[in-house]
């Protein structure tokens, strides 16, 4: 099912919860609302369950406005942080105990139920209490118990936030597959964007209330609309350097020095000479020039540590901190001067009056 926000706004006395917000979420794709605590994204789940009526604007289901229809009539199956299972129900009753509240006969409410212990692989743990199983069991209970009545929504509120790092990996593989399985269209709530980018089609960034962008994970990775998505995805975060636009509106002057770089495309927006911006640039989208006469940048190298395959190059341009991913082919050591450059096409420079990336 598609589902439209339309102008959405959800107001609690003085303060404003979440703000005019315009998004769609096609049929059958997961969506994650993603954002700093506090943002909105709890509230905007509770508006799609039906738990908060929006203060303003249309929330629509399909091509029907849900905005005063109960929660129990909105065909939406929910799962929680804590799942919420009856603890003194075997796993198969929990998961048949929604068909039972509908009076689905009894026969066929099992048959059901079976169907989707099957389907999130837990059909050996019919048997057992929601005490006798791992978090990720009783994760894997919540969720067949959330698709039982085959809604057309399914809403997750920080489903894996109670689970270890490895269970955690594991249970966002098998709620992405059981999602691709079923293909019901999702929403899944987190602050972990790691978690949101390796699952989602496509992400709603939130900030006080407001989207900041919705786009599919690498689009907001690699063309951030304002500075605060840039500086929230990307660990190491984007390097952030104080710049100013040169003459021509093509080339930039670096901090602390006269060097300066030639941006290698058009300002989307108009920029003013002389004025100071932020250049952002990703540290994997440096690279170390060993040819003195092509273009870059002169940096101090500070320290150099090895992460995995590559190497994280701590360096210094005048006042500004910078870090490189950098290849370990490349011996440089500390104190050692080297010339950084920036790939083509990866460089973002932000307006920081209104956040704006012109690039
Ligand atoms: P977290 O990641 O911490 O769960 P969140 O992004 O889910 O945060 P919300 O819980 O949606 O954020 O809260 C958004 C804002 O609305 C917060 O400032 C919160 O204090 C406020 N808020 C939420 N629910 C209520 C309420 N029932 N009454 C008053 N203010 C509320």
């Amino acid at each position: 099912m598609k589902v439209q926000l339309k102008d959405i706004t959800m107001r609690f006395e003085n303060m404003t919860a979440v703000d005019r917000l315009n998004v769609t979420i096609e049929e059958g794709t997961l969506v994650s609302l993603l954002g700093p605590s506090g943002c909105g994204k709890s509230t905007t789940l509770f508006m799609l369950a039906g738990l908060y009526q929006p203060t303003e604007g249309e929330l629509y289901f399909g091509d029907r406005i849900v905005n005063k229809i109960e929660p129990e009539n909105r065909e939406i199956g929910m799962v929680f942080q804590n799942y919420a299972l009856y603890p003194h129900l075997t796993v198969l009753k929990n998961i048949m105990f929604p068909l039972k509240m509908a009076k689905i006969p009894k026969k066929e409410a099992e048959e059901r139920a079976r169907e989707m212990a099957a389907l999130v692989q837990i059909n050996h743990l019919l048997d057992r209490k929601p005490s006798q199983l791992s978090g990720g069991q009783q994760q894997r209970v919540a969720i067949a118990r959330a698709l039982v009545k085959k809604p057309k929504l399914l809403l997750l509120d920080e489903p894996l936030s109670n689970l270890d790092a490895r269970l955690r990996l594991e249970m966002r593989e098998e709620i992405r597959r059981i999602q691709q399985e079923v293909g019901i269209t999702t929403i899944f709530v987190t602050h972990d964007q790691e978690e949101a980018m390796s699952i989602s089609d496509k992400i709603l960034l939130m900030q006080d209330g407001k989207k900041q962008q919705f786009s599919p994970p690498q689009d907001m990775y690699d063309y951030p609309e304002n500075h605060f998505v840039a500086q929230f995805l990307g660990n190491p975060p984007i390097n952030r350097l104080s710049v100013k636009l040169g003459e021509d509106l093509q080339t930039i002057v670096l901090p602390d020095t006269e060097d300066s770089l030639h941006l290698g495309a058009p300002l989307k927006s108009n920029g003013e000479v002389n004025m100071h911006y932020e250049l952002g640039v990703r540290p994997e989208d440096f690279y170390i020039e060993p040819d003195l006469a092509k273009a870059g940048f002169t940096v101090e190298t500070i320290m150099v540590e090895r992460i995995g395959r590559d190497n994280l190059l701590y360096a210094r341009l005048g006042q500004t901190n910078l870090r490189a991913i950098v290849s370990p082919d490349v011996k440089v050591n500390r104190g050692d001067m080297v010339k950084l450059a920036i790939r083509p096409g990866r460089t973002h420079l932000f307006d920081l009056s209104n956040g704006k990336n012109l690039l």
